[in-house]
């Protein structure tokens, strides 16, 4: 693993920012350190997946601009803790219906980065993370959380992996729920959604200039996780 970029502040940082590429183990190895340090964790990627859901549902389409920013601010969209029975960190309600069952559904995979490149909904999402993060100590993942969301956080990392790598893990993670799908059908996904990610105008994917990169191919997530906690642990 490498690591390299400078640390933000002195004492244990509050707000965490973790950036990094689809399927890099954000999500995972996030809530993992919320729990050691007692802070909630915000994925913002499912709110993201929430919002296209929502489109696809009600047959918004993807291609109009406005009509996707409007419905994205229209929306009321809450996070609870996690189910039982869920694999994701949170609950996610859209308009008081639980929507979280439907964030991992292929076509919310084909959708959302397209979803997410528009503005207006990005306007309308950042809002709502900067609201639901608040003054507290959080530990938030996503694409552009030390760049954009929290550009004070106290820490910032940035989790990278080869897409061959991500595309194991993910492959890994879908395949135990169930869905029919090839290895070579999420690389192909996770090479699409990075290239819109990294090439879109607005918030596009990259590290912070002050984060700390970790690079995590052949590390066990309870590895990444460790090394984490060393580094949140080192700036104290
Ligand atoms: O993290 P996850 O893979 O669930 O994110 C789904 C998609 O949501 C990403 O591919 C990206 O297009 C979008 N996203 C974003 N900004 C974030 C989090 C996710 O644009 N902060």
């Amino acid at each position: 693993m490498k690591a390299k970029g400078s640390r933000q502040s002195t004492g244990t940082p509050r707000v965490i920012a973790i950036d990094g590429p689809a399927a890099a183990g954000k999500s995972t190895v996030g809530r993992e350190i919320g729990i050691q340090l007692g802070y909630p964790f915000l994925d913002t990627g499912a709110i993201y997946r929430a919002m296209t859901w929502t489109a696809l549902h009600r047959g918004v389409d993807l291609s109009d601009e406005d009509a996707l920013s409007e419905l994205a601010a229209s929306l009321s969209i809450d996070v609870g803790p996690p189910t039982p029975e869920s694999i994701e960190p949170s609950t996610i309600f859209v308009d008081g219906q639980d929507v979280t069952r439907f964030l991992r559904q292929p076509e919310v995979e084909a959708a959302v980065s397209l979803v997410s490149r528009v503005a207006g909904v990005r306007n309308a999402l950042v809002k709502l993370q900067r609201d639901l993060a608040g003054r507290n100590a959080v530990v938030m993942a996503g694409r552009d959380i030390g760049t954009v969301v929290l550009a004070n956080a106290d820490l910032k990392l940035y989790l990278d992996a080869s897409v061959e790598e991500r595309a194991r893990r993910r492959f890994a993670e879908l395949s135990a729920l169930g869905m029919d799908l090839t290895e070579e059908d999420v690389l192909r996904d996770l090479r699409r959604r990075d290239r819109i990610d990294s090439e879109r105008s607005v918030s596009p994917l990259r590290p912070a200039e002050d984060a700390v990169v970790l690079d995590t191919d052949g590390l066990t997530l309870e590895k990444v996780v460790q090394r984490l906690m060393e580094i949140v642990e080192g700036s104290a």
